[in-house]
């Protein structure tokens, strides 16, 4: 009984010392210490072998404000290649986060010019800059997008001159910060694309009027596939241009769901986002539709994401998903930080989540 007090009685001192401890300013710069070169001898993550083609998921949200998803970006790696598709909000903190090497990012594609696929276009560029990028960053877009680099470059020019001036130029050289403009046209030019090494960019003209023109992209590497859709109500030429893909990155609005949204901010006299709920379904794609486009193409992988609207739970999610299991069965609705690697020569699509 006696030694059972006393081990009680040490147990609690210990504690006490613990906590002490954890509340000591002395400790806790101390404890920073430790943790700071731990951290600091972090390694880059590795997205792709050479023989493997991948996609990340950098952001699987919408304009609507998600406190778990990012805006729309993916990054698809062609072994050490990197190209970023989109640039939406909260994407560059993503991936910096899951520590993926920024300055082996080669190129940017641009679907389209609604504000969620550019928001971060300046961040891309200061990102990629400040991680090492050795040159002029292109960045591949409809006609317009001369308009939207030069309103980046316009923004982004006093803070490029701060840094330079502050870094020196030996690290941040400011004759390779900018972006550089590609147009691929109206219709989509695969000639301005970059090819070759095993890789082949196709851009698809998809339907998202009134935002003409509008496109996805199918990235070919050696035997392996991606297709992502840009934002595209339900269009027979991305089937047709997906077909045999490995993955189809397919973006999905819940018409019903954003009909009960719609519906309850009438009845609570928000006219607004009632008449901008109203608006939106008829230039995006059901999860059904994606799912029977995808049947279409013969996707092997189906992946949902730019999802609209917000799903914070299971039981959202399981309502967004209503009627898919009926067209499809492997559909995986994206969360930022999915990972899907596929290696040349087999039919393997390997999963896992980047935190
Ligand atoms: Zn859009
Ligand atoms: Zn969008």
């Amino acid at each position: 009984m006696a030694k059972l007090k006393y081990a009680l009685a040490g147990g609690t001192i210990l504690v006490l010392a613990i906590v002490a401890a954890v509340f000591n300013p002395t400790a806790n710069v101390w404890l920073f210490r430790q943790a700071s070169l731990q951290a600091a001898g972090w390694k880059d993550t590795e997205l792709a072998k050479p023989n493997e083609l991948s996609l990340l998921v950098c952001g699987s949200g919408s304009p609507l404000p998600d406190p778990t998803r990012a805006g729309p970006c993916a990054l698809v790696a062609a072994g050490d290649r990197y190209f970023l598709i989109d640039a939406g909000l909260g994407s560059m903190r993503n991936l910096r986060m899951w520590r993926v090497p920024l300055e082996k990012i080669e190129g940017v594609f641009i679907t389209h010019f609604h504000s969620d696929h550019i928001a971060e276009l300046g961040e891309v560029r200061l990102q990629t800059w400040i991680s090492g990028r050795k040159s002029h960053l292109p960045v591949y877009g409809p006609t317009g997008i001369q308009q939207v680099v030069d309103g980046f470059e316009n923004a982004y020019a006093l803070d490029t001159s701060y840094r330079t001036a502050h870094h020196g130029e030996a690290l941040l050289s400011p004759d390779v910060a900018p972006l550089l403009a590609v147009e691929i046209g109206e219709t989509g030019s695969e000639a301005v694309l970059p090819q070759g090494g095993g890789l082949r960019v196709k851009p698809i003209l998809v339907e998202h009027h009134p935002v003409d023109p509008a496109f996805g992209f199918r990235f070919n590497f050696m035997d392996r596939s991606v297709t992502i859709s840009g934002d595209t109500a339900r269009s027979d030429h991305l089937a047709e241009a997906a077909k045999n893909t490995d993955i189809l990155l397919h973006e999905a609005l819940s018409p019903e769901l954003v009909g009960m949204l719609e519906k309850a901010t009438e009845v609570s006299n928000r006219p607004r986002v009632a008449k901008v709920m109203s608006d939106i379904p008829d230039y995006h794609t059901s999860p059904v539709a994606a799912a029977e486009i995808a049947n279409e193409a013969n996707a092997r992988l189906l992946v949902l994401t730019h999802l609209v609207p917000v799903l914070p739970n299971g039981i959202a999610e399981r309502a967004f998903f209503y009627g898919v299991s009926d067209i499809r069965d492997d559909v995986h609705l994206a969360r930022d930080g999915d990972l899907f690697v596929m290696p040349e020569g087999t039919d393997t699509i390997r999963h896992r989540e980047l935190d």
